[in-house]
């Protein structure tokens, strides 16, 4: 685990082990408090006008329509413009701005992948995540489980991803939060240099923007 390193801690409980690629990523036992909160705030707020249901039918309806098509042009064209790549790790939400793509208040942080760092994200404490680049997050990307092995045994996790990092590529966790939410840039895939950016588009994984999963292979 030499080169494991994460950004800032919290409590991090071990969490059950599970597998990635069934049902059991959702949270057992666990609904209930929050989601009782979530109601009773929502209804407070719509009750002293700070906002409508008709906004937060609308806030909802946005993230549940995006996919994650702006992610996937961010990464292609970083791939293919030196230049944007270089403002993209500088200053992500900038550079995300030039693709018309907000933030909506919250910082962007990109990582890259490269034959000696791997770059993994993470939320300890909930499941913030960059919305308005990937829609929402998946569930596994929500369950305590994730949320605490990621941070104690993040090679375990990957592999269960069918993801194996050689023992000489440092791994990174990234905790997102509030003001701050990290995008993984893979590594291009071998054997797309010829490749437009339209063509890379398609190669550019949800998983892979997480840091899971390498970028897809070209067929
Ligand atoms: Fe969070």
């Amino acid at each position: 685990m030499t080169g494991d390193t994460h950004d800032h801690g919290h409590d991090h409980g071990g969490g059950p082990v599970l597998t990635y690629a069934d049902d059991s990523v959702h949270d057992r036992n666990e609904t209930g408090h929050f989601e009782l909160l979530a109601d009773a705030l929502k209804e407070l707020s719509i009750e002293k006008g700070l906002v409508t249901a008709t906004e937060v039918r609308e806030y909802v309806e946005f993230f549940d329509s995006r996919g994650t098509e702006k992610g996937a042009e961010i990464i292609a064209r970083a791939w293919t413009d030196p230049a944007y790549k270089e403002r993209l790790l500088s200053n992500g939400t900038a550079a995300a701005a030039e693709l018309d793509i907000p933030m909506a208040g919250a910082e962007l942080v990109v990582v890259e992948n490269t034959g000696s760092v791997h770059n993994v994200i993470v939320c300890t404490l909930c499941s913030c995540y960059p919305r308005t680049i990937l829609g929402l997050p998946p569930d596994w990307y929500k369950s305590k489980s994730y949320r605490s092995r990621a941070v104690n045994e993040p090679r375990a996790v990957l592999k269960e991803f069918g993801t194996e990092l050689p023992g000489d590529v440092a791994l990174r966790v990234h905790d997102s939060n509030a003001d701050m939410r990290y995008l993984v840039l893979p590594k291009r895939p071998a054997g797309t240099e010829d490749w437009p950016e339209e063509r890379l588009r398609e190669l550019v994984t949800r998983d892979s923007m997480i840091g899971v999963a390498p970028a897809r292979d070209p067929a």
